[in-house]
């Protein structure tokens, strides 16, 4: 939490330094509205404004009097995100873009559009940061070969998604300026699946996710929420006591300690029985199904043997593998299997009553995957 929320303590005068209003937490909202001698509703308003309306001035919240708009604005910015690109995939169903911090850190975002599909609602899915860089080193993830800069806060991680509902707003907007339909909600599902590892920024994810969850804020129910992690056995522990229940997944992509440690370095902490241990506590404990993700890299642990070992190893817990053709990135030497030797391993789990999903990909030629920021369809999540 950078600002302090007192009226003698206000921050720094606006401009490009001053901090973010999504960098105070709710209560220190009200201590700052109530300072400034307003009723405790302006500061409820004010919330709705930041975290509904998704808006990026004071001057847009005409719910609120000109005056504290306009204190408001002296303190504080609202947006922290600074665009620096945006690219589009081709057939429009993807797009990624690249956002400056106000301390020079670049993060990345992407935004994947599904249309209607058989019976299923037409939906907006976003991908979002929790670190600039990422620690981990796992070494077929472009994020991971860049080394670790920052923790993002809890604003940082949100204005992510306010900004992808800003551009939802936008595009319903033209859509139904030409007849459209809009859709059911701007952004309904987000996945914690871009740079970083969420559960080693534990306290600003958690606190991300209850403003997402807040039905007085982004309205995003834990059920259409996804955290991806290495496998942090104690952070998922953690994980399975919070008042929310969000989708877990989990990044095994081996089924052996000695394949997993060639490419996840965290495996010689966390080897996998000691991860295994975890989401069965994490499953007994929330009733809910884990997700394995698993990315396939071509030739090293891909063959039919890894995966009966893999079939062996998930037999009888409650979980779903997601089998993910790696994104080839700039420095890694891995490749896609087929999509013969692809099947092949999911007939194999298929074998020990595992079922599995092959991971359609969205913008591809955009580079959403980037190794990092790639699309999931996340079907079961929809
Ligand atoms: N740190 C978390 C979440 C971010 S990575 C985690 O590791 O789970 C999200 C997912 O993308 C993880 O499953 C990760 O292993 C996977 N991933 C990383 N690089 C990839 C690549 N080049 N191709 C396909 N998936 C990749
Ligand atoms: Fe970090 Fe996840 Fe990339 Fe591994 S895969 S380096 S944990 S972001």
């Amino acid at each position: 939490m950078t600002a302090k929320a007192s009226p003698n303590a206000l921050p720094r005068p606006s401009g490009p330094g001053a901090p973010s209003i999504l960098d105070l937490s709710n209560d220190e909202i009200e201590r700052l509205v109530a300072g400034m001698g307003e009723p405790a509703f302006r500061s409820r308003q004010l919330w709705r404004s930041l975290y509904k309306d998704a808006a990026r001035s004071f001057d847009e919240m005409t719910t609120l009097a000109r005056s504290l708009r306009s204190s408001l604005a002296e303190s504080f910015t609202i947006d922290p995100l600074t665009t620096v690109m945006s690219l589009d995939s081709k057939d429009g169903s993807t797009t990624k873009a690249l956002f400056r911090l106000p301390d020079g850190e670049l993060i990345e975002t992407v935004l994947m559009r599904y249309e209607r599909d058989g019976h299923r609602r037409p939906r907006r899915t976003v991908c979002i940061s929790t670190q600039a860089g990422c620690a981990l080193g796992c070494t077929f993830c472009a994020t991971g070969q860049q080394g670790f800069s920052r923790q993002l806060s809890a604003g940082e991680i949100i204005a992510q998604v306010l900004h992808a509902v800003r551009v939802a707003r936008a595009e319903d907007a033209i859509s139904s300026r030409s007849g459209g339909v809009p859709w059911p909600v701007p952004v309904s599902n987000v996945v914690f699946m871009g740079m970083g590892e969420p559960l080693a920024n534990y306290d600003n994810t958690i606190e991300a996710i209850r403003r997402l969850n807040d039905p007085q804020g982004t309205g995003i129910g834990a059920r259409r929420v996804t955290v991806s992690t290495v496998g942090l056995p104690p952070q998922i522990i953690r994980l399975a006591a919070e008042p929310f229940q969000v989708n877990l997944a989990v990044s095994l992509h081996a089924p052996d300690d000695e394949t997993r440690s060639q490419t996840m370095p965290v495996n010689r902490r966390y080897p996998i029985a000691s991860l295994l241990d975890a989401c069965k506590t994490y499953v007994a404990r929330t009733n809910r199904r884990v997700f394995f993700e698993y990315v396939l890299l071509d030739g090293q642990n891909d063959a039919p043997e890894q995966a009966h070992k893999l079939g062996r190893l998930l037999k009888g817990i409650l979980c779903h593998v997601n089998l993910i053709p790696v994104n080839p990135t700039a420095h890694g030497p891995y490749r896609r299997p087929g999509t013969r030797r692809t099947a092949a391993f999911r007939s194999a789990l298929q074998g020990y009553g595992v079922p599995s999903t092959v991971r359609m990909e969205k913008g591809i030629d955009i580079n959403a995957g980037c190794g990092q920021l790639r699309a999931r369809a996340v079907n079961q999540h929809g």
